[in-house]
């Protein structure tokens, strides 16, 4: 059975575009679609880049027990992993890859401790501040507010088994392909 590949990290570290080139070059490798209760952005697609669905049938799963972990992201909409997706292509041996936020990446810890937790990391705190657009328009108190938040996030790193910096996009999904080969 392959070992679930679970891919975590600060918010706007650059994840989601990772693991988005990963799923082009390595269409073999499979790529869990979460469930959400926010609404779809223009151009995506129900069931490719999420399930979209309503906060009444999020809570049907979460009751059913549906999900193998769930998640309130940035304040307000739920996420989740579908459970048996996953379980299904694990099974048959199918390399699996999640990409989520670090709540989800510490109940996936709980509920399948053999999994390979991956913490993407940026180049440096500066470029994550860039990349969070912390920029002069914010008033101090709330850049300060997303300051601490990204240092906070940036801790959890002692928590995974692989560090991957997000430096040039090649470079990381080449890595990436690396490490889900080696879950094998
Ligand atoms: P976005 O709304 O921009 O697509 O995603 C926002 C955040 O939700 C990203 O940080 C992503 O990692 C996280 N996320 C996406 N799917 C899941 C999921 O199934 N579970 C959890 N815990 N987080 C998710």
């Amino acid at each position: 059975m392959s070992r679930l590949v679970v891919v975590a990290g600060p918010s706007a570290v650059g994840k989601g575009t990772l693991v988005g080139a990963l799923r082009q070059r390595r269409p073999d490798i499979w790529v869990s679609v979460s469930a959400t209760t926010r609404p779809a952005r223009p151009g995506e697609i129900d069931g490719v880049h999420y399930f979209f669905v309503s906060p009444e049938e999020f809570d049907r799963m979460i009751a059913h027990g549906e999900l193998l972990e769930w998640a309130v992201v940035h304040g307000v909409n739920r996420y989740g992993t579908p459970r048996g997706p996953v379980e299904e292509r694990l099974a048959d041996d199918v390399p699996v890859v999640l990409e989520i936020d670090l709540q989800g990446a510490r109940q996936v810890k709980e509920s399948m401790p053999d999994a390979l937790f991956v913490f993407v990391a940026p180049p440096s705190f500066d470029v994550l501040l860039e990349r969070l657009e912390i920029r002069g328009t914010e008033d101090a108190a709330e850049r300060e507010r997303r300051m601490e938040t990204a240092r906070e996030e940036l801790k959890a790193v002692d928590e995974f088994d692989v560090t991957l910096v997000n430096d040039t996009l090649d470079e990381a999904v080449a890595g990436l392909e690396a490490i889900v080969a080696s879950a094998r």
